[in-house]
């Protein structure tokens, strides 16, 4: 049988192939849909040195089990299972993880596969049925907020969220569904997107940041905007060209503040994704902006989301 997927071979250079099936790997799932992430257009261009080439990109998709016909969105990852983190469930952290689209192929193909030694190592959520493919293709970018919000023990009572894009916009939503109370202000470079909710003019000082834009800039104004005893989400990674970047050491020491990382989701994250969309607590359909198919796809990693475009998927079905 030949299946169709997306080969990225070198920077830049994305194209559909026509492939038999290989007998040396696992078919486990018919893909459906796959997101397109900003981490897919950042490897495209300048691949990663940890990436492995060639590859298919992709780590946001869902499709149906080939073992069983049930409707799945994957965890994009396969972690060793033993270390330390693994054991504290804090697979995301494990330092050996095999992350589909990145050092395993991903979602860019009509099938998924994995090598005998990792197919019965892979995770995959049921999706309820309530959901659309589109829908359980935003699980994995949901879980990741979710991931990052759930650092956050005690309810704030205002959050400056740095970045409009899809993640700042599904933070809005998290925020808005879990913590009703708390102002929002968001800060986006493009000042049609930039927004506050809640009553009157939003606080000088904030208690939480929320960082989902990789600009160093964004990094020193919200430390500027935060107050003391208040935490800073690090949710995105930053532009390597940015970097390094100059912290107030003492700034921090004196005003009690938290730096907090987070990188990632974990299954549990991608399950409770689900359920907030089956359960209409969080929608995602305006977000999805974009529909392509393969053959699309080399051509949309070039182009940059627009203003008012938030997420492109790729359907397969
Ligand atoms: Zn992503
Ligand atoms: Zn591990």
């Amino acid at each position: 049988m030949s299946l169709q997927k997306i080969i990225l071979s070198g920077p830049g250079q994305a194209s559909l192939i026509n492939e038999q099936t290989s007998s040396s790997l696992i078919p486990l799932l018919d893909i459906a849909a796959c997101g397109i992430c900003a981490t897919d257009r950042k490897g495209f261009l300048s691949p990663p040195a940890s990436m492995r080439l060639p590859l298919v990109l992709g780590h946001e998709f869902c499709g149906t089990l080939l073992s069983t016909g049930k409707r799945v969105a994957v965890w994009p990852a396969i972690s060793c299972g033993h270390c330390c983190l693994c054991r504290q469930g804090r697979a995301n952290l494990c330092a050996d993880i095999q992350l589909f689209g990145l050092h395993l192929d991903g979602g860019y193909q009509q099938q998924f596969s994995l090598p005998p030694a990792l197919a019965d190592r892979a995770i995959f959520l049921e999706i309820p049925s309530a959901l659309s493919w589109y829908q359980a293709s935003i699980a994995e970018p949901l879980a990741c907020v979710i991931h990052s919000l759930d650092m956050v023990k005690q309810s704030p009572a205002s959050i400056c969220i740095y970045g409009a894009g899809l993640m700042g916009r599904l933070a809005v939503r998290l925020v808005q569904y879990q913590w009703p109370q708390c102002h929002i202000e968001v800060i986006d470079p493009e000042p049609i997107r930039q927004i506050s909710f809640g009553q009157g003019l939003g606080p000088e000082q904030v208690e939480l940041v929320f960082l989902a834009c990789s600009s160093a800039g964004a990094v020193s104004a919200g430390l500027q905007r935060l107050q003391p005893g208040g935490t800073m989400l690090l949710f995105s990674g930053l532009d390597r060209q940015h970097n390094p970047l100059t912290i107030d050491y003492n700034r921090l020491h004196r005003l009690e503040q938290t730096l907090h990382g987070s990188y990632g989701c974990l299954p549990t994250d991608m399950a409770k994704a689900l359920a907030l969309m089956a359960h209409h607590d969080l929608e995602v359909d305006d977000l999805i902006t974009n529909v392509v198919d393969l053959a699309q796809v080399p051509k949309s990693l070039l182009a940059p989301n627009c203003r008012d475009e938030y997420k492109t998927v790729i359907t397969l079905t």
